[in-house]
């Protein structure tokens, strides 16, 4: 991208990008939702498919001129049901929390009791949040993780299952280091007459890449954001099994939206194609493999990490247990080391969510960048350095040099 355009008609508008796009270069970037996408992705969303209205489906609309929309989105819709084996796929979600609206609206009534992660332990906003539309709208009970190893209790789960009869159980997360037990879960569903709803927003691109089980044969629902690991442009995707597919193409439109997003679903045909690749299984792979060697060196550092370890993109540091240096304090010293981090509740955290115990990483972002195991060892020590410096402004500059000389190592594929 080169913007001259933007750089001729808004000499505002450019200045700013051309800050961005020197941050997102010059900084290690952490934050275990976020990557960077491919110039093919970028491209797809810069196109002239914006200028369209496509309200409908494939074949369906109730605008004209959509029928070379509607190649792009069956494009789309073919790829995603290889890269997951779905029976069923709908790909105008604009957004995570929005496609988990019009699932809960495809198989609920308002009210209706859901078994959902805790929020505090890992969940997401909509899976229970009292502001989110999930919180406010069914009844939200939670599963939680035992307290000695912070991994999933499962025969917690089935107890309360048992106990409270949902409607619905959802299985997901958004800072949570193992894996899920999909079977054990499709179990207590069918025990108590629930159904299954994955939320796998975090980990499709490792499940996309074989690297993590595959819950879309074994759940009745599945939704993901189509921007985290998965690489592709801001969004989301539901698949389900056919019995399920009218009620979900109805909630979302027009259920939940108007008009699809054209390019950003040409963007996801992009994405899923190059998911498709063998290369992105050996992406997948190396996410893993540097997530565990920047858990390990952390660890010898003296950091606690939550469970122990990971087996996934991301990790929860207990920082506040290990060092006394709380989420906040964490998050702010390594922002001016240029190190991108978010702060985060750790399981059964004594202290409070705007200044937690913990922050969450992960490695998605620099692994798509090109860093292996080796180069893990180097963010861990420059993590470190930043964090022991953390009341030292002038300490803190001098590594967020180190960190732009360690970052310029490895291009953003976006940017020049
Ligand atoms: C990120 C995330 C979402 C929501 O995604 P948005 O696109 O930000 O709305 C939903 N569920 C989980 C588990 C997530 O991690």
């Amino acid at each position: 991208m080169n913007y001259s355009n933007i750089q001729t008609e808004d000499p505002a508008l450019y200045e700013i990008l051309k800050r961005e796009e020197q941050r997102q270069k010059e900084g290690i970037e952490l934050i275990a939702s976020e990557n960077y996408v491919s110039r093919a992705v970028l491209e797809a969303m810069g196109s002239v498919l914006t200028n369209k209205y496509s309200e409908g489906y494939p074949g369906k609309r109730y605008y004209g001129g959509n029928a070379i929309v509607d190649e792009a989105e069956n494009l789309a819709i073919a790829r995603a049901k290889e890269l997951f084996g779905a029976e069923h796929v709908n790909v105008q979600p604009l957004s995570g929390s929005p496609a988990n609206l019009a699932v809960y609206m495809a198989l609920l009534n308002p009210g209706d009791k859901v078994l959902g992660f805790s929020l505090d332990q890992g969940g997401h906003l909509s899976h229970g949040h009292p502001l989110n539309f999930s919180g406010k709208l069914y009844t939200i009970i939670p599963y939680f993780l035992h307290k000695e190893d912070e991994v999933i209790d499962m025969d917690e789960v089935e107890a309360i299952a048992v106990r409270e009869k949902p409607k619905m159980i959802l299985a997901g997360f958004s800072a949570y280091s193992r894996s899920l037990d999909w079977q054990r879960f499709r179990a207590i569903a069918d025990k108590v007459g629930a159904f299954l709803f994955a939320d796998i927003a975090h980990i499709a691109g490792l499940i996309a890449g074989k690297q993590l089980e595959n819950p879309v044969p074994i759940c009745d629902v599945v939704s993901t954001t189509t921007h985290k690991t998965l690489r592709g442009p801001r969004g989301a995707m539901i698949m389900c099994k056919e019995q399920f597919a009218a009620a979900i193409n109805k909630t979302v439109f027009p259920g939940v939206q108007g008009g699809p997003h054209d390019h950003i679903t040409a963007a996801k045909a992009v994405a899923y194609g190059e998911a498709l690749k063998p290369e992105f299984q050996d992406y997948a792979k190396q996410v893993i493999k540097n997530a565990q060697a920047l858990a390990a060196a952390l660890q010898q550092k003296g950091y606690r990490i939550v469970s122990g370890g990971t087996e996934n993109h991301l990790m929860l540091v207990d920082s506040f247990g290990s060092k006394g240096i709380t989420g906040k304090e964490a998050e702010t010293a390594l922002d001016k080391a240029g190190i991108s981090i978010n702060k985060n509740m750790i399981p059964y955290d004594p202290r409070k969510p705007l200044d937690p115990s913990g922050i969450r990483i992960g490695t998605p972002a620099l692994t798509t960048r090109g860093c292996r195991e080796a180069d893990m060892q180097a963010v861990a020590d420059l993590m470190d350095e930043a964090l022991a410096s953390r009341t030292d402004e002038t300490r803190l500059a001098a590594i967020k040099e180190k960190v732009k000389t360690f970052s310029l190592r490895f291009p953003v594929p976006g940017i020049e």
